[in-house]
């Protein structure tokens, strides 16, 4: 969708730009509104829609699988009983919140933005965006990506052998066409991920038959649907209070399941294979097709709400096939062990390609930023690359808790930099921190990603948590002054005007403009020279 009055010659700027109106962008707008209500924002969104994944993935079925109070956002609570809720009623909620909150008003449709560069002399981020027939350029003072992880343009698909082979339909979960009827039609679903454990339930209902075809299994563990505790919560306490107290139970059952699979990997397999296998009756051998040969949270558990897959299971709706994929054939397919399964359609679930900040080229000064080189502060910026934050979730938990711990900490450095007239912000390596990979898990689609993933470092503040207590205090309570960020006031800032035609936004921007900051010297401060200043002081 164009955007209105979208034109080449224009540059408009904002304080802040945010890249992506998903969850994670909708939090980044309220917390900036919220708690640097001087600084003038913008959300340019790619598509035509708010919601991200939750617009973009329609597969039937299509579902979160953590708890909506944790995947919710912190400041709206969830008010359904349903916890682990559906792909429309998520893509709802992400909508009436950003329209409740005035948010949806300072989103600019249709705007992918495909380069942004940082000028150090002017202090500022050139970006452009491309929209259905132009290119615009926005200029702004801190740039923070929620574009998600993944290229929303396609999904994963292996090269299987002979796929030409086959007479019957191919589709892949990222892009579902809306009218394909499966009445009668007998389904394969390729991969033993969250998406192939979502869609097989859902699918029995319609097609004669469908098999879960998977190279290897995964763990699968069943969870309510409803959150008993969360009803009875929000029926005697006020809504604000029920959804807090809801939240953080959550948070810690979560954490606690966690540290409890890491610590006693053994017993939480067994555990996990007891509960599979009596779901699955006799029929059907957990230890085959349930029991992987990583430990738990290698690579994430996927939820069956209700033990739904093991009921499709059960009652023969569905089979599971756990072997390679030899060749394709024109009717369907055949597995190295020599089973051929037949298949009208096939489903493709198997997985997302990486992407990060939607695959926008970053530079510094004209230099591409190489995010496989740089170290992660925080897990929200990047080594090196100043007024640059990015919205990266939780593997473990739900992706929101981080994303809002990233918007409060982004709040928190603008401010601190507006109190005292500093115009960048970067966090600087320190050449003793030793790197490691951002994220510790297995999965395919993680360990494709190795050439894109920043790194962490062994100690903070450039460790990756994955926790969201260690998190809570690294952004709310740690000093910012930690000795790794540096401060920068800015040489003036007329150049960076003369560099870039500031003109009158063409829309409604969050806001008021900050006075732009002339400082005649450039100067880079961080603990590291304060606390020289402290022990001489002294
Ligand atoms: C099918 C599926 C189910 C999931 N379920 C869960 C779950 O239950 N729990 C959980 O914690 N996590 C889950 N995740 C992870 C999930 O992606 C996050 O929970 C969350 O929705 C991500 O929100 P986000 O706003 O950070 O990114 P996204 O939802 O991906 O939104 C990013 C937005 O940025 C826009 N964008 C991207 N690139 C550009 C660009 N260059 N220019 C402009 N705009 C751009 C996109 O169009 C999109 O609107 C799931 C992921 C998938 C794919």
């Amino acid at each position: 969708m164009a955007f209105e009055g979208a034109s080449p010659v224009n540059t408009q700027h904002v304080d802040v730009l945010i890249v992506g109106a998903g969850l994670s962008g909708i939090d980044a707008a309220y917390r900036l509104q919220t708690e640097c209500p001087d600084k003038s924002y913008a959300i340019v969104e790619a598509r035509a829609a708010i919601g991200g994944t939750w617009d973009l993935f329609r597969y039937p079925g299509i579902r979160s699988d953590s708890d909506m109070s944790t995947l919710g956002f912190p400041f709206e609570p969830w008010d359904s009983d349903v916890s682990i809720a559906d792909g429309e009623a998520i893509r709802s909620y992400i909508q009436t919140t950003a329209s409740k909150y005035g948010i949806d008003r300072n989103i600019r449709f249709g705007h992918r933005v495909t380069a942004a560069d940082w000028c150090s002399e002017a202090s500022r981020w050139t970006v452009t965006c491309e929209t259905a027939d132009t290119t615009t350029t926005w200029t702004c003072d801190f740039l923070y990506a929620c574009s998600g992880y993944y290229d929303y343009t396609a999904g994963y698909t292996p090269e299987f052998p002979q796929v030409e082979d086959f007479a019957g339909q191919m589709v892949h979960p990222q892009h579902w066409p809306a009218d394909l009827d499966l009445t009668g039609k007998r389904v394969v679903v390729i991969g033993s991920g969250a998406t192939a454990i979502t869609l097989i339930p859902s699918l029995v209902g319609q097609a004669e038959h469908v098999t879960m075809l998977q190279r290897s299994p995964s763990f699968v563990v069943n969870l309510p649907r409803v959150d008993a505790v969360a009803g009875k919560l929000r029926r005697v306490l006020p809504r604000r209070t029920a959804g807090s107290l809801t939240r953080w139970k959550n948070i810690f059952l979560s954490m606690y399941f966690y540290q409890y699979a890491r610590r006693r990997p053994d017993d939480t397999r067994s555990k996990i294979l007891h509960f599979a296998q009596k779901q699955l009756g006799d029929d059907i051998d957990a230890n085959t097709h349930f029991n992987p040969s990583y430990k738990p949270w290698d690579q994430r558990l996927c939820i069956a709400p209700g033990g739904d897959l093991f009921r499709a299971l059960r009652k023969g709706k569905a089979s599971i096939v756990t072997d390679h994929i030899e060749q394709f054939t024109p009717s369907g397919i055949k597995t190295r062990s020599g089973e051929h399964i037949d298949a009208d359609v096939v489903v493709t679930a198997t997985g997302l390609v990486i992407q990060l900040f939607g695959g926008a080229a970053l530079s510094v000064d004209g230099e591409a930023v190489s995010t496989a080189e740089k170290l992660i502060y925080k897990g929200m910026m990047l080594d090196g690359v100043p007024n640059f934050a990015f919205a990266f979730g939780y593997t473990n938990a739900s992706w929101t808790l981080k994303c809002d711990l990233t918007a409060q900490y982004v709040c928190r450095l603008l401010n601190r930099m507006s109190r005292r007239g500093e115009t960048a912000c970067v966090p600087e390596r320190d050449a003793s921190v030793e790197p490691e990979l951002m994220v510790d898990l297995d999965s395919g689609y993680i360990q494709r990603a190795k050439n894109v993933m920043p790194l962490q470092g062994t100690q903070a503040p450039w460790r990756v948590h994955q926790n969201y207590v260690l998190d809570l205090a690294a952004t709310k309570l740690s000093r910012i002054d930690d000795g790794a960020m540096q401060f920068r006031t800015a040489a003036s800032r007329s150049t960076a005007a003369s560099t870039s035609t500031v003109a009158e936004s063409s829309g409604p921007v969050r806001g008021r403009r900050q006075p732009s900051a002339a400082h005649s010297a450039e100067r880079w401060t961080s603990i590291r020279t304060h606390a020289r200043r402290r022990r001489l002081l002294r």
